[in-house]
């Protein structure tokens, strides 16, 4: 079958024909559908090194999909049956250790990552485990299935926000920065504004329902916002959120910067009084459930956000778009 493969440590992917897995004891056969890149994908292809410490080629990459099962391996009792429409949690999780125990699965001291650690999505057919397949519901339009883990991210961010009546300031525009102002929305926010500089952000920003999109934030609005979600990981990004957001109001960290940052402690941290939670990923199962009703009660379109397919052996040609900024959610066909 055909699949993208993270081949060699260095830079870059090689598009070729690899051997079509089988689902080992507890896990999912899938035909792949649809498989969406993510900012990870562009790491992991420029080789960056977070992609270093997480990835011993040869890999196939892609962790965003939607698949058809063809075949379940198991002799546990599950719902999971040929012909269902799969997704898979991108955070495998070990059962075992403390956070686990809690049933805090999401941050799992083991966790092992679909298309990171273990093969993935980019393929004609992927294998995932057992306990990390979620079945979608068949009313979600298909494509829009492959879509769901950003979504996810961003109801995540939301509900630990708790936006309702809320002014909501959403820092950077990529898909889970659309998604997050689309989420508040749908979950009763008074007021959701974004911010990026790039126009085709912003325009799909207004697509997805935002209120009001700006490339700058006046210093006239700095601490006017009950809520801030920082969703750029931008240096510049976060100043301005610790800027815009009231006191007493709340941030919530979800962007991972590439550098390390600088924080005024007293001025922002103390002097306003602050609540700050951070959101790794989407809590196992809530989260998918939230984000499920978001999607059949039609409060959310994610198609909205899609703007461009590729056929998966234009995987190169996906990735330079990508990489422009020029795009919203792209989706791989294999
Ligand atoms: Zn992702
Ligand atoms: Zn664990």
């Amino acid at each position: 079958m055909l699949a993208v493969l993270k081949e060699n440590p260095e830079s870059g992917v090689s598009i070729k024909k690899v051997p079509l897995p089988t689902p080992k004891k507890d896990e999912v056969l899938v035909k792949v559908v649809y498989a969406s890149i993510c900012g990870t994908d562009v790491g992991i292809y420029d080789w960056i090194p977070w992609a270093q410490g997480h990835i011993k080629p040869p890999i196939v990459i892609g962790h965003e999909v939607v698949g058809e099962v063809v075949k379940v391996n198991t002799k546990k009792r599950t719902k999971i049956k040929p012909g269902d429409l799969v997704s898979s949690e991108t955070h495998i999780f070990c059962r075992n250790c403390f956070q686990c125990r809690k049933r805090n699965y999401h941050v799992c001291e083991n966790m092992e990552l679909f298309g990171i650690g273990r093969n993935g999505a980019f393929a004609e057919y992927a294998t995932i485990p057992l306990h990390t397949t979620w079945r979608n519901d068949p009313s979600i339009p298909t494509i829009a299935m492959s879509v769901q883990e950003p979504l996810g991210n961003a109801v995540n961010v939301v509900t630990k926000a708790q936006v309702k009546g809320k002014r909501v300031l959403v820092m950077g525009l990529g898909p889970t920065g659309l998604a997050a102002g689309a989420a508040a929305r749908a979950m009763g926010a008074k007021e959701v504004v974004g911010l990026n500089r790039r126009e085709y952000r912003r325009k799909l920003a207004k697509k997805m329902g935002f209120d009001r999109v700006l490339d700058v934030l006046d210093p006239d609005e700095f601490g006017k916002f009950d809520a801030v979600l920082e969703m750029s990981g931008n240096r510049m990004g976060i100043e301005v959120a610790f800027e815009a957001v009231r006191i007493a109001g709340t941030i919530i960290a979800f962007g991972i910067p590439k550098e390390s940052i600088t924080l005024d402690w007293g001025k922002y941290m103390i002097n306003k009084e602050l609540t700050i939670k951070s959101v790794f990923g989407r809590e196992i199962w809530k989260t998918w459930k939230q984000t499920t009703k978001l999607l059949v009660d039609k409060k959310v379109d994610l198609r909205k956000m899609i703007t461009h397919k590729f056929p998966l052996k234009d995987f190169e040609k996906a990735m330079h778009v990508m990489k422009s900024g020029e795009c919203g959610k792209i989706v791989l066909v294999p």
